[in-house]
């Protein structure tokens, strides 16, 4: 399914090449969610560039997260985060980062919309299914702390 038009490069300016971090998290991977997860990007237009499968530690966990120290959900996050392996991958598209939040949908499942990740594929806020970076900053902060310049292609 696919959330949203393709916009050409010319029709509007503000349109970008971007890369994005996406997560595909423990919950997804111990359910085999992976595929579908996969196929909904890819029907989105994404193009994967660099994907690998990792079992985060609690102290690369908490790194991830430094931004959440603190809160009262943090403890849950990185015991979640590192129940099991995950998948990281970095996407391209254009405007790739507002465009993979809006198909991840809102951190709260039930609060996501209708044919997102998360309403399709989660559980709860903490075991939600996907990550997908929020800035520019941060997409770039995100695909540098998992993935080597060799890792990609
Ligand atoms: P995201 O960008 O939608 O993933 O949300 P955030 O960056 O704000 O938070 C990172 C992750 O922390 C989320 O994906 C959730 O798994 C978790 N999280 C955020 N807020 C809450 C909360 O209020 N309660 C719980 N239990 N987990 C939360």
């Amino acid at each position: 399914m696919q959330l949203f038009k393709k916009k050409s490069y010319i029709q509007n300016k503000k349109s970008m090449i971007q890369q994005t971090l996406a997560i595909i998290k423990p919950d997804s991977v111990r359910k085999n969610y992976a595929g579908k997860i996969l196929s909904m990007i890819d029907d989105n237009g994404f193009a994967i560039k660099a994907i690998k499968g990792i079992h985060l530690d609690t102290r690369d966990a908490k790194r991830f997260y430094s931004i959440h120290e603190g809160k009262p959900f943090f403890e849950d996050l990185v015991n979640f985060i590192t129940s099991g392996p995950c998948i990281a991958i970095i996407l391209e598209k254009e405007n790739a980062i507002i465009d993979f939040r809006r198909l991840i949908g809102a951190t709260n499942p039930k609060e996501a919309d209708e044919g997102t990740i998360r309403k399709n594929f989660a559980e709860s806020k903490t075991s939600n299914a996907v990550h997908g970076s929020d800035c520019e900053g941060n997409a770039l902060y995100e695909c540098s702390f998992f993935f080597s310049g060799q890792e990609r292609f």
